[in-house]
């Protein structure tokens, strides 16, 4: 009976899959550089909570390193490190492969837009003496969840003389914030038997940003006057600048540590920069790679990644058409032969929520960098679908390498679903699949990741690169 038992456990280790806690996987010095990389990876969260403001920060950190700026009259050598940024809101980091292009390019693609509250074109007016910003939601958001969160405004301000005014407030300590108002419980009889859908709507999500007039004469709009000339006396923009400008409302507050153990990171805007930093950090690790590897960091995502700085647009593939070139390629041929890693979060199982999870084939916090073969919704619609070569090549690449992961799908079946840009990389005829870090509470002003994950994302996308 003891003997048949272990034969049995035996067998069970040989062909079960078992996919333990990370921190019955690694060791207690993993954990520790693991902490070690978060901390970098807060620092980036506080500095860059806009896609430009992530560009900045990536353009520093690859100058540090060595990248300058791409010249495609330039010849490069292996090693080589360049950059390209499209339009101040997307990044593409190159390192020059032994083999160029001949081989296909290794491309390992995150987003730095998150969901947030834009302003309107035409945003500032004045109702019962209180000044207010109109905004126009960006991305999915559940709306109710941002009233009475403390609010920061960042962006920029485009001037008719072809200045550009960088706009931040919120941020520094002693900053004032602006905040979207609820209504009190005890008139909230009709709100709360309304479905959420109704009760908290785009027009609902307006931003409190002033009280006091400008003066004491009785003229029409004061409160709203007081407001312009706060901005004209601080960036020399009048009311028509709005027009011209890229305002974002985003959480003021900063990433903090969550669990008494400390074991995680609550903060605005993981979903997408949780996967951006540790690309851009395998991006700077990396030395003289077999092939080609460019870390793009990439806008629009959050809203289905049309525009010129997002994924459907040519930027990436043009700057691939100008490696290819150079080595006497054919993008086609370049694009056939190239993989990525399309980095991006999946939803975590969360227990308070279990039904809206399939537990077999769901990510977990702490079990590591999740691959998710599939997104999109229904029968497979709007997604690519990774071969079953292709993944067979990263898990063969992660476990040669002792990369903490696991495997997930986007919550249940029928459950509703999501994209990234893993299809229109997959409409270039190359191999990808989605690699990223799970997440809870994804697209709320304040979302949930463990840091075991954001470190093994790190080195699942580090090991794809230098292989
Ligand atoms: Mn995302
Ligand atoms: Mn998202």
């Amino acid at each position: 009976m003891e003997k048949e038992k272990s034969q049995a456990k035996q067998l069970k280790e040989k062909l079960f899959m078992d996919k333990k806690h990370g921190m019955l996987q690694i060791s207690d010095e993993e954990a520790v550089k693991a902490d070690v990389f978060c901390d970098g990876y807060k620092d980036f969260l506080n500095r860059a909570k806009t896609e430009r403001e992530a560009v900045t920060y990536a353009v520093r950190a690859a100058q540090a390193h060595g990248f300058t700026e791409y010249d495609r009259t330039k010849t490069y050598q292996a090693g080589d490190r360049v950059y390209v940024v499209n339009r101040h809101k997307a990044v593409m980091l190159a390192v020059i492969g032994k083999n160029g292009t001949k081989n296909g390019v290794r491309l390992g693609i995150a987003h730095i837009d998150s969901p947030r509250l834009d302003l309107k074109p035409n945003p500032l007016y004045e109702s019962n003496d209180l000044a207010l910003f109109k905004t126009h939601y960006y991305g999915g958001i559940k709306k109710y969840q941002w009233p009475t969160v403390p609010l920061a405004l960042h962006g920029v301000v485009a001037m008719k003389d072809g200045s550009v005014i960088d706009v931040c407030i919120g941020e520094e300590e002693g900053d004032p914030c602006l905040v979207v108002t609820d209504l009190l419980p005890h008139l909230a009889v009709e709100q709360m038997s309304q479905v959420m859908t109704k009760a908290f709507t785009g027009e609902h999500l307006n931003v409190l940003v002033g009280s006091r007039p400008f003066n004491r004469d009785e003229e029409s709009e004061n409160v709203k006057l007081h407001i312009l000339h706060i901005l004209f006396e601080k960036y020399g923009m009048t009311e028509e600048d709005f027009l011209s400008a890229d305002l974002t409302m985003v959480p003021a507050f900063k990433a903090k540590d969550v669990g008494l153990d400390r074991s995680m990171i609550g903060s605005y805007g993981h979903d997408d920069r949780v996967c951006a930093y540790p690309a851009l950090m395998a991006a700077m690790d990396v030395k003289a790679p077999e092939s080609t590897v460019i870390t793009v960091l990439t806008d629009r995502e959050e809203i289905g990644s049309d525009g010129n700085t997002g994924m459907k647009s040519t930027y990436l593939a043009d700057f691939i058409a100008d490696l290819a070139q150079a080595d006497g390629m054919a993008l086609r041929h370049v694009m056939a032969k190239s993989t990525c890693l399309s980095a991006d979060v999946n939803a975590a199982f969360d227990p308070t929520y279990a039904s809206a999870f399939e537990a077999n084939n769901s990510c977990y916090l702490n079990k590591g960098a999740v691959i998710t073969k599939y997104t999109g919704s229904g029968g497979k619609y709007s997604t690519s679908d990774a071969s079953a070569e292709y993944m067979a090549q990263i898990r063969n690449l992660l476990d040669k390498n002792a990369v903490l992961w696991q495997t997930g799908e986007l919550g249940k079946v029928d459950g509703g679903g999501g994209g990234t840009i893993a299809k229109f990389v997959a409409n270039w005829n190359a191999d990808v699949v989605d690699l990223g870090v799970p997440v809870l509470s994804m697209h709320a002003p304040f979302e949930i990741v463990s840091k075991l994950d954001v470190y093994a994302t790190y080195r699942a996308l580090y090991v794809f690169y230098a292989d």
